[in-house]
């Protein structure tokens, strides 16, 4: 059938509206309508071409209604409301073992453009279009998506809302329930408060945290991180940051949580450490970075690389939402949304930082 979706791979500062074929979905798959997809840094970087084979349909926070289901689907019904999250084999130990951001084919399965027998679900003509980007590429009034990439959720939700739980909160709020396991009376520093630190900072506050510094080279969005939960903010280009950090509870803190990829931020989340403290991290330096060897062992210190928070979607995606609907979780104070025709608007809105979570509203209409 003929789709709307958003395509990169053909020059341009943002992916570009266009029509394409999507084939019926196949054994183990469903088709989705969307209504709404947050835009992730991980979306900016690959639309120039970065892992993924162009032209693609990006796109990874994608939240619709289940509109056709593919032979051998369980589990699912036209009609039911779904938030989209990353793709995975569902076999492997990791994925068995319940930690399928980790799956053994995460790579190929997330980024690879296509199924794992080499086909796409998408094309422009006679030129086949890369798919599955995540499981998803929601960039687009429907998606075909393999049924372990769908998190099921209550229909008394704001379906609109619900998409970047899949990925930016749930790198943020996962990384630090999940990953990291920061508890009651515990402290931690989250550096660099975009959508996913902010998310972050949430959790932090959530599991009962004592001190949550907050660091970032924006006031308001130091600001912002107050009203979540932060005790303590600094300004990312103050003097003597480290020691500053450090003294807020005169011995380091307990985490860092590093959401930046400026190797100065890498070695500042090892130097607030205090004894015995794990600096986790979701992005990789950009550029040479080693970290201080001498003060990990002195001090039993640990790095440790998160993806995805950590967390099983199909268990922990319900929680977050169930959290929102609390008010333990405000996310959505983190959304800012665009109809899917002004994607041009929303891109540079998420490159600038205008906009800290850009959602694009699908025009379709929703059935509850
Ligand atoms: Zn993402
Ligand atoms: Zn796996």
């Amino acid at each position: 059938m003929k789709i709307t979706a958003a395509l990169s791979g053909r020059g341009g500062d943002a992916p570009e509206l266009v029509e394409l074929e999507q084939e019926a979905p196949r054994a183990g798959e469903m088709r989705i309508r969307l209504v709404a997809t947050g835009i992730c840094h991980t979306d900016l970087h690959e639309h120039p071409g970065r892992h993924s084979p162009q032209p693609i349909v990006l796109g990874h926070e994608g939240a619709g209604v289940v509109e056709e289901l593919g032979e051998g689907v369980t589990g699912f019904a036209v009609g039911d409301h779904v938030i989209l999250s990353g793709n995975s084999c569902g076999t492997c130990p990791s994925c068995l073992a319940g930690r399928p951001t980790y799956c053994d084919l995460a790579m190929p399965l997330c980024f690879g453009g296509k199924r794992m027998d080499g086909s796409t679900a998408l094309c422009a003509g006679e030129e086949a279009v890369h798919s599955h980007f995540f499981g998803q590429s929601s960039f687009a009034s429907h998606a075909i998506v393999p049924q372990r990439t769908a998190v099921k959720m209550d229909k008394d939700l704001p379906l609109e809302k619900l998409g970047p739980l899949g990925c930016g909160v749930v790198t943020g709020a996962g990384g630090v329930i999940e990953a990291l396991k920061v508890g009651f009376g515990d402290t931690i520093a989250v550096l660099g408060t975009g959508g996913v630190g902010l998310s972050a900072v949430m959790a932090a506050k959530l599991v009962g945290a004592r001190r949550i510094v907050a660091v970032d080279l924006s006031d308001e969005r130091l600001e912002l991180a107050r009203e979540f939960g932060a005790t303590d903010t600094f300004r990312g280009d103050q003097d003597d940051l480290a020691s500053a950090i450090r003294q807020v509870t005169g011995r380091g803190v307990d985490f860092s949580f590093n959401t930046t990829s400026a190797p100065a931020v890498h070695t500042l989340a090892l130097e607030v450490l205090a004894m015995n403290g794990t600096a986790g991290f979701v992005a990789a330096p950009l550029g040479e970075w080693a970290p201080q060897m001498f003060a990990m062992l002195a001090g039993g210190r640990q790095l440790r690389g998160i993806l995805g928070g950590d967390a099983n979607p199909q268990t922990f995606l319900p929680l977050l939402a169930e959290y929102w609907r609390q008010g333990q979780l405000p996310f959505d104070r983190l959304l800012t949304f665009y109809p899917f025709t002004e994607i041009e608007r929303a891109w540079a809105d998420a490159k600038s930082g205008a906009a800290i979570k850009p959602v694009l509203l699908m025009e379709t209409e929703h059935d509850a």
